[in-house]
């Protein structure tokens, strides 16, 4: 078995982050992870993308900048343990992984004192590195489009191939673990399977159903948007799992929608894909309110009965032992309606009409929905994919972002880390990129709450302003983007407003730089539009 030292490790991060050619740093990646194997690999490319764990396990280091600081200070200036062998870089991951698997009573304790003679093991320059990582802030400048490359290089594999079995597999560690072990052959069988959730399907925004029919040759299935939280439901015969879009396992805050499926899914092995909603007197239950039945499990038995949910399925990827994600959108809705309950299916037309497309819109927002989904007819199902056989069709501009920095209020507003630095995903160099600041749009429950989470966040303070692990996701609303020189990204946003706080999304899934970019060239097409 190949031994990787973490000096090594730190090497290669240094290496990458002197090289700006993002054709360079694919290639230094492609021959650091061919020579280590599988494994190691799996940990290179978690720790590069910034990750260090599967999405999917919810594993925190819960280290916060107050403990760090405290660790570092209490090594004397150049203090490291002498050791008969320098750490490898899987010894590292492995303490990484105790230290977040520490729990219960004293834990703040013990993780401060194994994050203590971790660091004693090291080198400053270890040292520094390791910390980045805990911050999840490598600046190397990789994405994970670049380790699929890379992947690609080494295995001399399609790269359709790779991006295709990654979006099955929905995490950067265990796709190239299973690339090196078992070639691009393998990579080619990898498909959907029972219990393993892919990552969802995901879709572009555009402005009218004018631009969706367009988009679709003239016809397409329209949707309703439901603003509830994202489910995929996983049964066998009596056996149901429940995954958010973040591939969480949820079965258990669930157990009425575990129920329905066991009594209402005849079919013995499927796979759905669909939003759950809570309706009020016929009204939807605004998104803030029902996140407390997923977030809130020590209340379960009261939120059951006072948020009761209601799935709407919109999609099948697997029935009867076949996977279906190939076969035309058309296709995968027949199966849909011969396997589930009307009431329990998105309501939806298909039409090449405008004025009936215009309506059901009006339809959608009257019954208290966010809009439509357009989706073109002919599509297959593409996990993790946020193309253009899916489009959204909202009356507001929003985007999410995740919050980078955040700074202290003041008058009323005094106490709270209230001012915050929003960023989008920088799908270029791989990093997060602030392109607007806001104080607007939450309550004061919420100021109170976003306080506490931040701080367990910071990284870095200077003066009033606090730097915090890129973690929380906001929906945010607009009223233009423009041109700016002040931020790197070269665009902000105006009038920004935070409508909410996605609990459900990952950094990862925020809008990215180019597709901020794409709606501002759009912005100035739809004036001149008008303007004519
Ligand atoms: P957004 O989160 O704004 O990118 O919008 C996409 C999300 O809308 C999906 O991830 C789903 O959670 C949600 N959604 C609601 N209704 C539908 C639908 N009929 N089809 C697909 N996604 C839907």
């Amino acid at each position: 078995m190949v031994e990787v030292l973490f000096k090594e490790f730190v090497s290669l991060c240094k290496k990458l982050e002197k090289t700006q050619s993002r054709k360079e740093k694919v290639r230094i990646l492609t021959e650091f992870m061919s020579k280590i194997g599988p494994d190691n690999a799996r940990i290179v490319a978690l720790l590069i993308s910034g990750k260090i764990f599967p999405e999917y396990e919810d594993l925190k280091l819960d280290v916060g900048l107050s403990t760090v600081y405290k660790v570092l200070k209490s090594l004397k200036s150049g203090q490291t343990l002498l050791l008969e062998k320098p750490s490898t870089l899987k010894e590292i991951y492995n303490s990484l992984r105790r230290i977040a698997l520490i729990r219960g009573e004293g834990s703040r304790r013990k993780k401060e004192e194994s994050l203590r003679s971790l660091l004693l093991s090291l080198s400053e320059d270890e040292r520094e590195c390791l910390l980045r990582a805990i911050f999840g802030e490598m600046r190397v400048g990789v994405n994970e489009g670049m380790i699929l490359e890379a992947l690609s290089y080494a295995l001399r594999c399609n790269l359709e191939v790779v991006r295709r079995a990654y979006m099955f597999i929905g995490d950067i560690g265990e796709l190239t673990s299973k690339a090196f072990t078992n070639g691009c052959e393998g990579l080619k069988n990898v498909t959907l399977e029972l219990f393993r959730p892919v990552k969802p399907m995901l879709a572009s925004m555009v402005y009218s159903v004018v631009e969706a029919l367009k988009e679709h040759g003239g016809i397409c299935a329209f949707e309703f948007k439901y603003d509830g939280v994202r489910i995929q439901v996983h049964k066998k015969n009596d056996k149901v799992r429940i995954f958010t879009r973040r591939l969480t396992d949820v079965t258990v805050n669930l157990p009425d929608i575990v129920d329905l499926v066991k009594n209402n899914i005849k079919a013995s092995t499927v796979v759905l894909d669909g939003e759950v909603i809570s309706l009020r007197n016929g009204k939807p239950l605004p998104f803030q309110e029902l996140v407390k039945r997923i977030r809130r499990q020590k209340e379960l038995p009261r939120l059951l009965r006072e948020i009761p949910l209601i799935p709407k399925f919109f999609d099948i990827l697997f029935l009867d032992g076949q996977v279906l994600v190939d076969l035309p959108y058309k296709e995968r809705w027949s199966f849909l309606e011969e396997n589930v309950d009307a009431e329990f299916l998105s309501e939806r037309i298909i039409t090449e009409d405008l004025k009936e497309a215009e309506n059901f819109f009006k339809k959608s927002i009257e019954s208290g929905h966010e809009g439509l989904m357009a989706k073109d007819l002919s599509s297959v199902y593409t996990p993790g994919i946020r193309g253009k056989k899916w489009l959204k069709i909202k009356t507001a501009d929003t985007i999410d972002a995740v919050i980078v920095a955040a700074e202290w209020g003041h008058g009323r507003r005094r106490g709270w880390l209230s001012d915050y630095y929003l960023a989008v995903l920088d799908d270029f160099s791989g990093g997060f990129t602030i392109v607007g600041k806001t104080f607007k749009g939450l309550t004061d429950e919420e100021f109170k709450e976003m306080t506490k989470r931040l701080l367990q966040l910071k990284v870095r303070e200077e003066g009033y302003r606090i730097f915090v692990k890129p973690s929380i996701v906001v929906e945010v609303a607009y009223s233009e983007i423009q041109k700016s020189p002040k931020y790197r990204s070269g665009l902000a946003l105006r009038f920004a407003r935070i409508t909410r706080i996605r609990y459900d999304k990952s950094p990862y899934d925020v809008t990215t730089l180019s597709e901020l970019k794409r709606r501002y060239e759009e912005q100035f097409l739809r004036k001149q539009r008008r303007s004519k």
